[in-house]
C-alpha cells in the first residue's frame, strides 16, 4: 500500500492520498485547502483517482474538492448526514475569512459498514459522529490502520463546539467504532501526529473513564 499525508491550508488539515502500487488506482480522503501538493504527488505518481472521500464537511477538509476533481475527474462521496454543513460552505468561510469554496457534485452517500474497493486495498466505512453529524472514518482491517480525522487526535478528541456537534455521541462513537479496533491500529488522524488506538486508550486525558 501506498499511502502519504499532506499537510494542507490555514487550518492543517491532513489530507491523505492512498494507493495499490500494482494498479495504481488511488482515494483522495479529504483533500483539504489549498492542494497543489497533492496534486503534484497525485501526477507525478500516475496515480489514477478512483474517489474523493470526505470524511466530514468541514471547510478545511474540503475547500479543495473542486480542484482535485478537475485535475483527476475522480468523482465524491459523503455520509448524506452531513449535507447541512456542506451547505453551510459560505458561512464557514465567513468564520475563518476565507473565499467560499468552489461546491462539487456528491456522487456517492456512504454509509455505515460499507466496504470501499481500491485495487487491493478495502476501506470499511464506519459512521462516528459527533463532531460533524455525517462524520465517518475509513479503517483498513488488513493494514491495520485507521483514518479518524476529526474524532480523535493525539492526546485530544475532536471539538464538539461547532454547529452540528455532539459531545455525549463523539464520546460514543469513539468508545464503540475506535476503541474496539486492536492496540496496534494506526490512527490517521485529521490533525497533528498520527497515533496508536493502545496509546489513546492508555494516555488520552479526555477518554479517562471512556477507555477500558
Ligand atoms: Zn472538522
Ligand atoms: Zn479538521
Amino acid at each position: 500500500m501506498f499511502h502519504r499525508v499532506f499537510t494542507l491550508g490555514q487550518l492543517q488539515c491532513n489530507a491523505s492520498l492512498l494507493g495499490d502500487e500494482e494498479t495504481r488506482e488511488a482515494l483522495v480522503i479529504d483533500p483539504g485547502e489549498d492542494p497543489r501538493t497533492l496534486i503534484d504527488a497525485i501526477e507525478e505518481g500516475d496515480w489514477r483517482v478512483k474517489e474523493i472521500l470526505f470524511t466530514h464537511a468541514h471547510i478545511d477538509h474540503v475547500a479543495g474538492a473542486a480542484e482535485v476533481q478537475r485535475r483527476t475527474g475522480a468523482p465524491v462521496a459523503m455520509h448524506a448526514a452531513d449535507l447541512g454543513l456542506y451547505d453551510s460552505l459560505p458561512e464557514q468561510a465567513t468564520w475563518i475569512g476565507m473565499p467560499t469554496p468552489e461546491r462539487v457534485e456528491i456522487a456517492h452517500w456512504l454509509e455505515e459498514g460499507e466496504e470501499i474497493e481500491c485495487g487491493s486495498l478495502r476501506l470499511k466505512v464506519l459512521f462516528t459522529p459527533g463532531h460533524a453529524p455525517g462524520h465517518v472514518s475509513f479503517y483498513l482491517a488488513e493494514q491495520g490502520m485507521i483514518l479518524s480525522a476529526d474524532v480523535l487526535f493525539r492526546a485530544s478528541i475532536g471539538r464538539t463546539d461547532l454547529p452540528g456537534g455532539n459531545h455525549p455521541r463523539l464520546i460514543e462513537s469513539i468508545r464503540t467504532k475506535l476503541l474496539t479496533l486492536p492496540d496496534e491500529t494506526r490512527v490517521i488522524a485529521g490533525h497533528g501526529p498520527a497515533t496508536t488506538i493502545g496509546l489513546e486508550r492508555r494516555t488520552n486525558p479526555f477518554l479517562v473513564g471512556v477507555a477500558v
